[in-house]
């Protein structure tokens, strides 16, 4: 029996193990996820609510500008009313009173929709921000225990890295290179059992000579994937 195999497999299981870790340590579990989807959305939506206020406020300031300048010159063409001189400058007063008047009263109007439409925008905020404090701590409770969970994970990944050291340090250097070589190349499987007389990575058959070579603990390359054939114990 070839312990050098034997340890090759080894090696190759802690390091399915340690991927297994890694990939569950880069990804948000969904217990997490949910509530961060609820969080982002409920940030976004806040954001907008804040800027749409803004924008309809900046409109407001306008409105009430203009407001406050046509109202100046209602009270420009009233004083004029008082001194007209005959009946057409009378009516041509008139005039300008009454144009001006529709326009105030338009702006007035247009000012009250804005403070109606800034209003409920504005509810709306005060409501989602009462719901925040809470959606806070539901969020940070949710990151904590991820957080936690990750230290459990990370501590599994490091244990499994001091035992890939380990068996490491007990291959020759060419065999460790070997190992390493066909890892890199073969996304993360150097070594591959037999099943059924065939590599259960790529499925290629083992042709009975290679298999004589495999049952004398040879070190066997797959042909068709050229992984490191493992021959577990008992078959
Ligand atoms: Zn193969």
């Amino acid at each position: 029996m070839n312990q050098d195999v034997e340890k090759l497999w080894e090696l190759q299981s802690v390091y399915t193990q340690l991927a297994d870790r890694e990939r569950q340590l880069s990804v948000k579990p969904e217990s997490f996820a949910v509530i961060d989807r609820e969080w982002q959305s409920a940030n976004e939506e806040m954001a907008r609510l804040e800027a749409q206020i803004e924008v309809l406020s900046k409109e407001r300031r306008r409105v009430e500008g203009e407001l406050s300048d046509q109202q100046e010159l209602l009270k420009k063409y009233q004083g004029q009313l008082m001194q007209v001189k005959n009946q057409q400058q009378y009516a041509a007063a008139w005039k300008e009173i009454d144009a001006t008047r529709k326009h105030v009263k338009e702006l007035e109007d247009s000012a009250l929709k804005q403070m109606g439409d800034i209003d409920v925008i504005q509810k709306q905020l005060d409501d989602r921000n009462a719901a925040h404090a809470d959606l806070k701590a539901r969020y940070d409770e949710a990151y904590a225990a991820w957080q936690s969970s990750l230290g459990d994970l990370r501590g599994e990944a490091n244990a499994l890295k001091k035992k890939a050291e380990k068996i490491e340090a007990t291959l020759a250097e060419g065999l460790k290179r070997e190992f390493h070589r066909v890892f890199k190349q073969r996304q993360g499987i150097a070594v591959a059992p037999v099943a059924a007389e065939s590599c259960s990575a790529c499925r290629s058959r083992i042709r009975p000579a290679l298999s004589q070579q495999l049952k004398r603990g040879d070190l066997v390359h797959c042909e068709g994937c050229h992984r490191i054939l493992y021959l577990e114990k008992g078959t």
